[in-house]
């Protein structure tokens, strides 16, 4: 399976990181073996001294689809969830600068947290309200009505280019509130008042 991220989906977080507000969806992909596996500690690699959290909603797919038109790309998944993309934000910043990939900074081993799925009929998909919580201090709050791009429209962009699979994941972005963690921090995410997942940081 892959994950298929997507940057710059919220206005206000385009801000903070005085980002250009893109005219399509930014895109990229993470391995499987970014994946940090269920129960582990976040363990913050010995390359950055600035890993950020984005909390983002996540989408998973159920049907193999390409060219997906966006009338049909609610078929293409059945559950939603809520996860982080944890990003090296210092790697990722000098790689920017010079127009180099991110994957480095994104697609480490352990950089995709994947919490917990729900049916997606649990929720009112435009207005899934969402919350990170770091030792028990709220520093993320999202709304799925804001983002510029809708899950359904994303599915449709991103299949143009990529051949989705049943088990991928779409990370759909991250609302503003990004910041550093640090050892001992404790991260927890909230979706309509289910908790998504808890994890500590090492
Ligand atoms: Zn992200």
């Amino acid at each position: 399976m892959k994950i298929i991220c997507i940057g710059r989906n919220y206005a206000k977080h385009i801000e903070e990181l005085e980002n250009e507000r893109p005219d399509e969806p930014v895109v990229f992909i993470k391995p499987d073996s970014a994946i940090l596996l269920k129960n582990n500690p976040f363990i913050i690699p010995p390359f950055s001294q600035d890993i950020h959290y984005e909390v983002e909603i996540l989408v998973k797919i159920n049907r193999i689809g390409k060219h997906i038109d966006r009338k049909f790309a609610h078929k293409y998944y059945n559950e939603i969830g809520l996860g982080i993309d944890f990003t090296a934000r210092d790697l990722q910043s000098r790689l920017k600068e010079k127009g180099l990939p991110w994957e480095k900074a994104k697609a480490f081993d352990g950089s995709a947290l994947i919490g917990k799925f729900y049916p997606k009929d649990t929720f009112d998909l435009d207005n899934i309200k969402f919350q990170l919580f770091k030792n028990d201090e709220l520093v993320q709050d999202g709304e799925s009505s804001h983002m510029l791009w809708k899950i359904d429209e994303l599915i449709a962009y991103v299949s143009q280019f990529f051949t989705l699979k049943i088990g991928d994941v779409l990370f759909t972005g991250t609302p503003a509130g990004v910041g550093r963690v640090k050892a001992n921090d404790q991260l927890k995410g909230l979706m309509e008042g289910k908790v998504m997942f808890q994890i500590k940081i090492k």
